[in-house]
């Protein structure tokens, strides 16, 4: 169904995907918001971009929260796209867990090593995460906060955007941790993981999930997003919203009051 733009509109988000590593009906989950932030970048992400004839060169920053492939292993065909077809100089800023720099490098290089000879197609600015410090990169303030979903073996993190106009918190993958209401406290959007119907040491699961939203503020949005089923139907009766792929949604949200969220 489709409405007018919203007046007043804070955020714009799109779902390029919204699945997990295995869910059929639905794209690997990764976020679009206002058009230049990606959140993640899973392997199906460049196609999706085009099929919604958005511009790759727009976008500024992109967050990675952990290294699984379902993750970021859609960001070589995005440099492929910026060396061959889409020309930038702007740059683009990658945030991610300790070592972004080196795991990005070593990952076009073994996907394009020829390629990758050229040097990067565009400017790159890396920067990696310091969970419990705001910390800025090209004029983009932000949180990540530490969950729980690799073991010693692997680190993730959820992100808190400080957007003009609030604060969107992006789970990525996580077990259930006290950390996740560092994560949406105050938030105005919440994109949360839905990976499986039940919890485990690396998801959250439906009962987890219910506890959460008891903690949600009540003026914000929640989406949920890497989801294991191509229906809502298990999710019915939670207030959240269960996006399908190539979904946008416009977001305007005002103090004390009830958000409106319009589909695009
Ligand atoms: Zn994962
Ligand atoms: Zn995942």
């Amino acid at each position: 169904m489709a409405y007018p733009p919203c007046k007043g509109l804070v955020m714009h988000i799109t779902f390029l995907g919204s699945g997990n590593a295995f869910v059929p009906q639905r794209d690997w989950g990764c976020v679009l918001v206002d058009d230049s932030i990606l959140l993640d970048a899973g392997p199906s992400m460049l196609a999706s971009l085009k099929r919604l004839s958005r511009n790759p060169a727009a976008i500024r920053h992109l967050f990675i929260s952990h290294f699984h492939g379902d993750h970021f292993f859609g960001l070589p065909f995005l440099l492929l796209e910026y060396y061959f077809v889409t020309r930038t100089d702007e740059p683009l800023a990658i945030v991610g867990p300790p070592g972004v720099e080196d795991v990005v490098t070593r990952t076009m290089t073994l996907a394009y090593p020829d390629i990758m000879e050229r040097g990067w197609p565009r400017p790159l600015h890396f920067q990696e995460v310091v969970p419990g410090a705001v910390q800025t990169i090209d004029g983009l303030d932000y949180e990540a906060v530490e969950v729980e979903h690799g073991g010693d073996v692997l680190r993730a993190f959820g992100y808190r955007l400080h957007l003009p106009d609030g604060i969107l918190s992006y789970s990525g993958d996580t077990a259930m941790t006290d950390a996740i209401f560092d994560l949406i406290a105050g938030a105005r959007a919440l994109v949360i993981e839905a990976a499986s119907q039940e919890a485990s040491i690396v998801h959250l699961g439906r009962e987890a999930l219910r506890t959460i939203l008891t903690r949600v503020p009540p003026e914000c949005v929640v989406f949920l997003n890497h989801l294991d089923t191509p229906s809502a139907e298990p999710w019915r009766g939670l207030k959240v919203i269960v996006p399908d792929d190539l979904q946008s949604y416009d977001l305007r949200v005002t103090a004390n009051q009830p958000p409106e969220v319009h589909y695009v």
